[in-house]
């Protein structure tokens, strides 16, 4: 077969057999059939020019690689299809991080039938017959590719909206790059991190007392009511706010997704060890429990995953329709304090909250004070007023939660302070912006103002003094603060008075 003739070959069947579920994608979110066209001829031409350059250091180095990527494509394709994911950066990152009892877990149902017909295809490029082509013919191939790709991109400028729109979906789904480039990615962010430095170690006044820290998601100060807003989202705090048992403070997010957010609460000076590893290292206990991700790596008393500690909290008699929403983890509260209460114990609880697109599904079916309620998972194909119900039935569900942690901590003997703080806020449907991530610069204020709940019982108020409160807050007051509520003493570059809430 002529040289040209096998590069196209390639990239129809690699286009027809592994991009079935892209294709289906753009024409899902109403791409239209110009799109699709526009991808399937990029997606040629890159092949091409990819495959010329394989082909420099000698044809059969371009067929092991065409039959490498035909295997390689046929098993990714089996989990896009089986588990409808996306192999983007995050999920690349799961899955290398992923443990082997979780992988075997991953391999079975008709993955044989996949792999079968990768190794086929891999064969096929190994066996076909092939004629040799001079370098001029490589340099033209190659040239005329990245000739048309230009020139198609420039003519369909239109198009590049819903390109940069989706692009995270359509990297995902277009094979190999997907897995290719998204694990590289990965990898180089992995490399590149030194192992944490760590503080000089502190020597803490308090004893069996109980730091909580509730980390919510996506919730925006603006549709709290305890924070004036005009719909009574938060009755049970509003009530606790009136008998002025809980300090309502304002605080803005210092970035506007979670793994930077969280960063910001738990880290107080750049690549020195975190909160949790830091009060971990120092004899307190530290357990992280979790129905979110985003978390940093840390070293931790107790971090069960979360089938782990679903089942725990079952074997405790805790009702299960709610394992799967926040309320579970104000239930497994009394358990994880009973299981460390003659120590120090720090209790961070990452919430699930109002996590978008689809807010529905952050509590339990049966819970709905506003309505009528967006259940579509496209924030956009909703009336803005159903968005913002089913958003604030996330705020009211979040006053329930924080309500029953309080209740817990107002009972029991032990010095007990609960923070909750949001880890950004949200857009819903304002400046035609949705959900959260726009550029800190760009992005709107709801984005970034966030609840700052504070709660301390009897005990511990006892013991500790809140200085005057501010006009707002950054998030680093999380780190000094907790290190203040367990009385550090001493001198470390961990604890910054002036961000302790405490005197
Ligand atoms: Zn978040």
């Amino acid at each position: 077969m002529p040289f040209w003739a096998v590069l196209l070959l390639y990239s129809f069947i690699s286009l027809f057999v592994f991009h079935v579920p892209l294709l289906h994608y753009i024409l899902e979110h109403e791409g239209g059939w110009g799109l699709v066209l526009s991808v399937a001829l990029a997606y040629i031409c890159t092949t091409n020019m990819l495959l010329v350059l394989l082909s420099l250091p000698g044809n059969l180095c371009m067929q092991i690689a065409m039959a490498l990527l035909s295997l390689g494509n046929a098993l990714a394709l089996y989990y896009i299809n089986t588990y409808h994911v996306f192999l983007t950066k995050s999920m690349m990152g799961n899955v290398l991080h992923t443990n082997a009892s979780e992988v075997s877990a991953l391999i079975g149902g008709h993955l044989w039938l996949f792999a079968l017909l990768g190794v086929a295809l891999a064969v096929l490029f190994l066996i076909l017959p092939m004629a040799r082509a001079h370098l001029r013919a490589k340099l033209g191939i190659f040239l005329t590719s990245a000739l048309i790709f230009l020139v198609w991109s420039f003519t369909h400028t239109k198009q590049w909206l819903f390109l940069d729109h989706h692009a995270r979906y359509i990297g995902g789904l277009s094979l190999p790059y997907s897995y290719s480039v998204n694990a590289l990615r990965v990898l180089l962010a992995s490399w590149h991190q030194s192992p944490p430095k760590l503080f000089d170690n502190l020597s803490f006044k308090a004893r069996r007392t109980i730091v909580v820290l509730a980390i919510g998601e996506s919730a925006r100060r603006a549709n709290y009511g305890i924070y004036g807003y005009a719909r009574a989202t938060t009755p049970k705090l509003q009530e606790r706010l009136d008998k002025q048992e809980i300090l309502a403070l304002k605080a803005t997010s210092c970035a506007t997704y979670t793994t930077a957010a969280l960063s910001c609460m738990l880290t107080c000076k750049q690549g020195y060890e975190n909160l949790p590893s830091f009060l971990h290292r120092q004899g307190v206990k530290v357990v992280w429990l979790s129905l979110n991700d985003g978390q940093p790596s840390m070293h931790v008393d107790w971090h069960p995953g979360e089938n782990t500690w679903k089942r725990w909290l079952q074997a405790k008699g805790v009702d299960g329709q709610t394992l799967d929403f926040d309320m579970a983890l104000a239930h497994a509260l009394p358990f994880v304090i009973q299981r460390y209460v003659n120590h120090n114990l720090l209790v961070i609880l990452h919430l699930k909250g109002s996590h978008g697109p689809l807010y529905v599904d952050k509590v339990p079916k049966h819970f709905a004070p506003f309505k009528p309620l967006c259940t579509h998972s496209e924030p956009n194909a909703c009336s803005v007023e159903s968005l913002i119900n089913a958003y604030d039935n996330t705020i009211a569900y979040n006053d329930m939660v924080l309500d029953a942690i309080i209740d817990n901590l107002q009972h029991i003997q032990n010095p007990a302070l609960l923070l909750y703080m949001s880890d950004h806020g949200e857009s819903l449907g304002e400046h035609g912006l949705y959900l959260h991530g726009t550029p800190y610069l760009i992005a709107p204020d709801v984005q970034k103002q966030i609840p700052f709940i504070v709660y301390a019982n009897p005990m511990f108020k006892s013991t500790h003094h809140f200085k005057a409160p501010l006009q707002d807050y950054d998030q680093r007051v999380i780190f000094s603060s907790v290190l203040g509520a367990f009385g550090a003493q001493g001198m470390s570059d961990a604890y910054n008075p002036h961000w302790d809430i405490f005197q």
